[in-house]
């Protein structure tokens, strides 16, 4: 436990409650239930703590908010904790996080030691964490393990790919990662060379449960829209393509705009009248995303049939019944970590085509859950989007593939399953007969 004049972070964590495994039963079926429960036992009233930089945007949070709770209801004492920073902090952590996903950005050692490094060290200063298995999530505060007190078994838990991280800050970023138990990423391809401890793979994954993720009929979706399409002037008849994102560089949104454009001057496609919607938010701890969000206007250029949206109301709700009800989602990333929203929409029966990047690989099988695209290739973007605008029945077929590849891999219960498989192991509860 963290033990500190700040009592921010426990505040935060009674908020979040616990969640009863047995209402994933609908989604995974009891045996599953009943195996997760008896991997769990072994590790009853153990403490369990998550560590990041942000409680709200973005994939890491949001699976937090559902693998705390379940944790929770397994027994497992969960917390989890969020490192505060300047807003200076944050402006250098983005561009620590897009210099480790190769682009190439101003850095300079005031930034990494007079920032970074304070303010991990600010942070940690007065605490000491003595839960039994901690996990660090992403960059933001990995230095931590140097400049904080940990006393449980900690992995480092990287969300990005850093295959082609810049080798300078990847070597300032080593010692640090190499003081970890172990790391874990969401595949292998994204391991940059120099890691000399035990790198585990888990993906990530959704939560059915959610608001977001709950499985709606298209209807029901329709009414929650409502007032959103009133606001924009979306009209609910004419068929919808779908991205949903953080405003950010890699998420290519442009391209985006540049194909759906080209789509809608095909004669096939014209009598059709698709719209597409762009949606995004900017995270607390990303503050390129209103300047990405003004470059995107400027790509549409007052096209009235593409609607951008900056931090819908009502989000969670909103976001689920568009992935509803749009009928083709695109996710054309250059780089991405795994990508949650191509699970979204696979879970909500919507095809995706997406880039041949990242985790997006394993979640868009070409021709059954979606198509895979380069992230450039216009021509074949705009040919996978004519096809499944005009092939409703194919559309369909794939939507419910996408249904099922998400049951099988990407759920959060196998998510929770994955970390607690490695904490009963790096805390030995698995070998009881070789302890001494
Ligand atoms: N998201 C949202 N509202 C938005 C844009 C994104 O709720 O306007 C959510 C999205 O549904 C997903 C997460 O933010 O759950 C983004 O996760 P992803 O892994 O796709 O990308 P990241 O932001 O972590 O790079």
């Amino acid at each position: 436990m963290f033990h500190s004049e700040d009592t921010r972070f426990l505040e935060k964590n009674e908020a979040l409650g616990s969640t009863d495994i047995n209402a994933y039963t609908e989604f995974i079926g009891s045996e599953k239930v009943e195996r997760l429960k008896n991997m769990a036992g072994a590790l009853m009233n153990k403490e369990w703590a998550h560590v990041n930089s942000t409680f709200s945007g973005g994939g890491v949070a949001e699976m937090l908010r559902s693998v705390v709770p379940i944790a929770k209801g397994l027994g497992i004492n969960t917390k989890w904790y969020c490192i505060e920073g300047e807003e200076e902090f944050y402006s250098i952590t983005k561009r620590f996080h897009n210099i480790i996903q190769g682009v190439d950005q101003k850095f300079t050692l005031e930034d990494l030691f007079e920032t970074y490094i304070k303010t991990n060290r600010d942070n940690f200063a007065n605490m000491v964490i003595d839960e039994d298995f901690t996990i660090v999530h992403d960059p933001q505060p990995c230095a931590s393990i140097v400049h904080g007190n940990y006393n449980s078994k900690t992995v480092w838990r990287c969300h990005i790919d850093t295959s082609d991280a810049n080798e300078m800050i990847w070597n300032f970023l080593l010692p640090y990662i190499n003081n970890y138990d172990g790391v874990v990423f969401s595949m292998p391809e994204f391991v940059k060379g120099g890691i000399k401890k035990p790198v585990y793979q888990i993906t990530p994954a959704i939560d059915p449960l959610t608001t977001k993720n709950r499985q709606r009929e298209e209807k029901e979706a329709y009414e929650s829209l409502n007032d959103l399409f009133v606001e924009h002037e979306i009209d609910p008849e004419r068929p919808i393509v779908l991205a949903v994102s953080r405003y950010d560089i890699h998420k290519n949104q442009k391209t985006i705009i540049k194909a759906f454009k080209q789509l809608k001057n095909s004669a096939a496609i014209k009598k059709l009248k698709p719209q597409l919607i762009i949606v995004g938010n900017s995270a607390t701890d990303d503050p390129e995303g209103m300047e990405m969000y003004k470059e995107i206007l400027f790509e549409i250029d007052g096209d009235t049939d593409i609607y951008p949206l900056l931090n819908i109301p009502n989000n969670n709700e909103n976001i689920g019944a568009l992935m509803k009800v749009a009928r083709v989602f695109m996710h054309i990333s250059t780089k991405e970590g795994f990508g949650l929203v191509v699970t979204e929409a696979l879970w909500q029966g919507t095809p995706v085509i997406g880039s041949n990047v990242g985790g997006i690989v394993l979640q868009v099988i070409p021709s059954k859950t979606g198509y895979l695209v380069e992230p450039f290739d216009i021509e074949r973007i705009v040919g996978f989007l004519k096809h499944l605008l005009t092939n409703k029945e194919e559309q369909e077929k794939m939507g419910m593939q996408g249904i099922e590849h998400v049951r099988e891999n990407f759920l959060i219960t196998g998510l929770v399953a994955k970390y607690i498989k490695l904490m009963r192991f790096l805390l030995g509860t698995d070998f009881p007969y070789f302890k001494i």
